[in-house]
This record gives structure tokens, sequence and C-alpha cells, in this order.
């Protein structure tokens, strides 16, 4: 590696300036990506008390000379670049010369390293940011980088940091956003003294070692069957591994995107995935995704957030709409069945066609406000009998359309449920009652469920099982990469869908900003989403019947917890007034 300098001032300061270490995997961010750059094909990573104690990486890159590793602790200290234009042809992650200089300030930090070949290898340590002396060490080729007591004179800090459980979530999501993008080395992780993860070199073309990279960090469960699009065009190269569309997930958890290896956040690459599966996917089923992008480092801009995870595209249109047909393609191609109408249960052997609108109208892109728990349309007023307004009984069903929507006559009018908003609603009020009340009533499963998934949403579910429990699901880790659930809330136990339920709830139990209560209710009413009729499932005259007797004694029943109507009555006085009959009240 070229010598370190530092850049001159007027260069530093046009450099997107800020915090980048905010947390132990900020800091691993970091470290995994001096390691990579300095070319490791090893690296192994130890940390202790959640990465606050002790965080330790080891690899065997190029290493440092003496004079080099007393630079690397500089502000501004970088052997990467050394003038602005030197961002156009970059090819390493680092460039802005400051993670070291800002880890070693709120750290006891020592960094040992040696080059190949050379006498002795030579170690420096520093204290909140003051330098030793380097001192002689062990001629072992490569660098390791040890931090200690993170964040120790920065208590505010380190208060600012969430639970062990959440940390190591962090941790591992960063090692396995690494191990993704660079298959060719070799990544172990040791938490707090026990060998956790390890993920073998792939030594194959780039693509297979992509893929098989993939299957090993996301689980079989996750990785299998995902469809392969590739294109390579000049300075545009592509890798992609998507979910076919009958294989969806209920969280969006599972969308990875790497430009030039680097793990970054472009809403307009999610937003081209997401109009690519345009009908093929409901709206509430996200594809898993593995998305590498090879561009010319001119083609983008990583200078826009010190943590180099947003970037933005030269030619960002041009970008979505590669992205974006290559998917619609490939998804074409793939030929798998749309997922939202199941094969018809008896009857008809006509298949429906499906209109974007049966749901309630999906959109390309997944930032709908999904919990309007607030909104309530003004079929909810009540009567004084404390039933809804739209309950006029006695009441007639009509049938069924589309297998959607319920219609009734009552009271010379009619009404028209959404069978699966409706659904929804019910069993969200019943579970919420019974919450209430304490730890809903729950039932052991006679087996296990065992559930696939990558080492860190593992951790994620693991770290949020006091709601899981308090919601009256059980799980337990199986292996590093799998969950076990032991036992679920009565209600649904029944439900062929727990797995998607599992998977929702790891969407929804995702922010942990959100208080207690209201991540409660979002995975209430992802549960009962899960769990309710779905539309396009044939119901009989009685669950209708059932269904709207149980409707009215909700709360709200005009609407499903998302917020989507679930039902509309046209009432005697306004289907006169739609037909202009004569006297018909006015509005
Ligand atoms: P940047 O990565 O932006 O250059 P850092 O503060 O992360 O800044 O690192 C400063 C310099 O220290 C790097 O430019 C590199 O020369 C050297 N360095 C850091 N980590 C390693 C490592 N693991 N192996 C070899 N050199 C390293
Ligand atoms: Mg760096």
């Amino acid at each position: 590696m070229p010598k370190i300098k530092l850049l001159a001032p007027g260069v530093a300061s046009r450099i997107a300036a800020g915090e980048v270490v905010e947390r132990p995997s900020s800091l691993l961010k970091e470290l995994l990506e001096n390691s990579l750059d300095a070319g490791a094909s090893r690296i192994d990573v130890e940390v202790k008390g959640a990465g606050k104690e002790l965080l330790r990486l080891r690899d065997d890159g190029c290493g440092m000379e003496k004079d080099d590793l007393a630079l690397s602790l500089e502000r501004h200290a970088t052997s990467k670049i050394t003038k602005l234009e030197d961002l156009g042809r970059l090819r390493t992650f680092g460039f802005r010369g400051e993670a070291l200089y800002a880890i070693a300030a709120v750290s006891k930090l020592s960094i040992t390293s040696a080059v190949r070949g050379a006498k002795s290898g030579w170690t420096l340590s520093a204290t909140a940011g003051k330098t030793k002396e380097p001192s002689p060490a062990p001629a072992v080729p490569g660098t390791t980088v040890e931090v200690k007591e993170l964040f120790f004179n920065t208590p505010a800090r380190l208060k600012f940091l969430k639970s062990d459980a959440f940390e190591k979530g962090r941790l591992v999501a960063a090692l396995e956003e690494a191990a993704l993008a660079n298959p060719e080395t070799r990544f172990t992780y040791k938490s707090e003294g026990r060998q956790h993860l390890s993920f073998e070199p792939e030594s194959g073309a780039l693509e297979t070692n992509l893929l098989s990279r993939a299957k090993t960090v996301l689980g079989k469960e996750l990785a299998e069957n995902l469809l392969t699009v590739t294109a390579d065009r000049p300075g545009f190269k592509l890798t992609l591994f998507i979910s076919p569309s009958n294989n969806l997930s209920a969280t969006r958890a599972f969308q990875y995107w790497f430009v030039n290896r680097r793990p970054v956040e472009a809403r307009i690459l999610q937003q081209a995935l997401y109009r690519g599966y345009g009908d093929h996917r409901p709206k509430d089923r996200h594809p898993v995704c593995v998305g590498h992008l090879e561009l010319s480092p001119d083609a983008f801009d990583v200078n826009v957030h010190p943590g180099k995870r947003e970037i933005r595209f030269i030619k960002d249109r041009d970008v979505f709409e590669l992205v974006s047909g290559l998917v619609a393609s490939a998804l074409a191609k793939a030929k798998t069945p749309i997922p939202l109408t199941p094969a018809p249960k008896q009857e008809s052997q006509v298949q429906e066609p499906v209109a974007a609108y049966y749901l309630g109208g999906r959109s390309f892109f997944p930032e709908e406000p999904a919990f309007a728990l607030q909104s309530r349309p003004a079929e909810a007023l009540t009567k004084t009998d404390g039933s809804p307004a739209w309950f006029t009984p006695p009441y007639r069903y009509l049938g069924q359309i589309e297998r959607s929507w319920l219609v009734f006559e009552a009271n010379g009018g009619v009404f028209i449920l959404d069978q699966h908003a409706a659904a929804e609603r019910i069993l969200y009020e019943e579970f919420l009652k019974q919450l209430d009340k304490g730890r809903p009533q729950t039932q052991t499963l006679m087996l296990p469920m065992q559930l696939e998934l990558p080492a860190s949403a593992v951790q994620k579910v693991l770290s949020r099982s006091k709601v899981l429990d308090e919601l009256g699901f059980s799980v337990e880790p199986f292996g590093k990469t799998g969950l076990n659930v032991l036992s679920v809330p009565s209600l649904f136990h029944e439900h062929d869908e727990l797995k998607e339920m599992i998977h929702g709830l790891l969407e929804s139990i995702e922010d942990e900003r959100g208080a207690v209560q209201d991540a409660r209710k979002h995975a209430v009413a992802t549960i009962a989403c899960k769990a309710a009729v779905k539309a396009h499932d044939a119901l009989g005259e009685r669950e209708a019947l059932q269904l709207v007797e149980d409707l009215k004694d909700c709360d709200d029943g005009s609407c499903c917890p998302h917020g989507r109507r679930a039902m509309l009555a046209l009432g005697r006085e306004e289907l006169a007034r739609r037909f202009q009959r004569p006297g018909a009240p006015p509005l």
C-alpha cells in the first residue's frame, strides 16, 4: 500500500465530515474496510461485551511500516487519496483518513502491524487519543487492531448505545455485509469467547462465489431458489440475486445492495427493485435481494455522508431504468405464477385476472403509510345501543365478489365487507383484548417450527424476545442461524402461515425507536394480518355471517388495523339519492 500522508487542509475540508464511530458496529465496519483495503484474505474478529469491552480485528493484509503506523492515527492521514480528484478514481473503501483517528479518541486502542518480509513488526497504542511511541512487536505479516473500553471517556455516547443484544445484532450484521460482498475473503467471528460464525473463502468464478456466500450468510431457506440477474455493459456490471415472485418474504429486512463491494443505501436501487416486481408482488410481500453493482468510480459519489453508506449516482435515472428493467424481465422469464391468487379451491378452473387494486392498491414503493391506526371512516359512528351505524339487522347475505368482498342486504340498502380487512380487524381486537388481560393464551407446538435466518436476524429476534414473549411467542436459538418457535398464541396456532408471521414480526420489531406500546400494536396488527382470511379465499355463507357478527362487536369495525377500509355501507337513502329517486333526501 502507498505511504500514508496527511491530506492537505483544502482537501480534508471538502470530505464529508461527521462522526463515524457511533456504535460498535460502525467501528467494526470501518475496521473491516481497512482490512479489505489492505488486501486481506482472512479477517478474524473477536468481540466482548457487545463490542464495548473489546473489539479485535486481525488481518493478513499488507501491514504497515513503522512510520506509516505512527501516522495512521493522525487526523486526515490516509494512504488512499491525496487530492480531491482521486475520489473519481477511488478503488478503496476508505478515503477520509479519519476512522482510526476517531476510534483512538474514544477508546484504548492498539495497532500491531508488520509488512511481509520485515524483520520486526510494530505496535502503537493510544488512550483517548494520546499516542505513545511505536514499540517493536513480532513480525507477523498483517495488522491487528484492538479497541478496548470503547467510549470510556465519553459516557454520554456510551449511554446512547442500546441493549447488548441489539448491539450484538448490529455487529453481526456489519460482518454479514462485508462477507456478502467479499466472498473470496475468509471471515471468522467470535463473540464472548465463543466461535460464532465462520465464512470460508469461495474460490470459483465471481458470480458463483457471490451466490454461495449469500447462501451461507442468509441461510438456505432464504437463499434457495434465488433468481440470478446479470448484466455486463461498459461501465456497468450487475450481479443480482432476487426471490422468484412465488417465494417472497413478509419482511424487507433481507435486501442488500453493494456498489463496488461497498454496502450502500440507495433508495433508487430499492425503488428500481420494487418497480421491477410490479404486479409480481402483493403489497405486503418483499423480495430477498442481494445486489452487486460494479461501476466506474466516477459514475457515483460516496462523499455524501461520513458513514460512506449513502451514495449518489451521477446518472440515477439510467441506473433505475436498467435495474428495474432487468428485474422485470428476469421475473417474466422465470414464469413463476403471480402469488396473489391461490389456486381456486373447488369449483372454477378459470383463473381470475388479478388487477392492482384488489388489495387496496399496491405501489412500487415500500414506504407507504402502513400504520394509520387512528383513521376512522364515517361508518365508525355508533348508534345509541353501541352497535355501529352500518349494522341494521335483519340482514341477508347476497354473496361474494371476486372472492374478496362480501355483499349483504340490510334495511333497504347494502353493505360490503372486505373479507381480509374485516377478519384482520376482528383478530386484532380479540388479540389486544387478551393482551390487556396479561399474556395471551399460548399453545405449545407439537414440533417446534424451525426457521433459518441470517445470524444477525436471529440476534435481532432474540434481542426482542421480551416483546415476543409478551405477545405469546416463545423462541429459542437453534444453532447460529436458526430459530425454533416453541409456542405461539392459541388464537393463531392453526395458521399455516406461521413462518410468514414470524418474518412479519421481524419487520415490525425492527424499529426500536417506537415506544414499546407502539411496537406492540404494530406487531399485533402484523400478526392479525398474516393470520386473517385472505382476499381470494372462497367463503361460505356461514363464515360470511359470522364475520359480520364478529365485526359488529369490534370497537372500530370500519377499518383494518392498518387503517384500510373494512366495510362500506350504501344505506337505503343513499341508494335512492344515487338513483335520483324523487323525494330522496338531499346530501
Ligand atoms: P482511511 O481508511 O480513510 O485511509 P483510516 O483512519 O481508516 O483512514 O486509516 C488510516 C490509514 O491507515 C489507511 O489509509 C491505511 O494506510 C492505514 N491502515 C489502516 N488500517 C490498516 C490495515 N488493517 N492494514 C494496513 N493498513 C491500514
Ligand atoms: Mg478506513
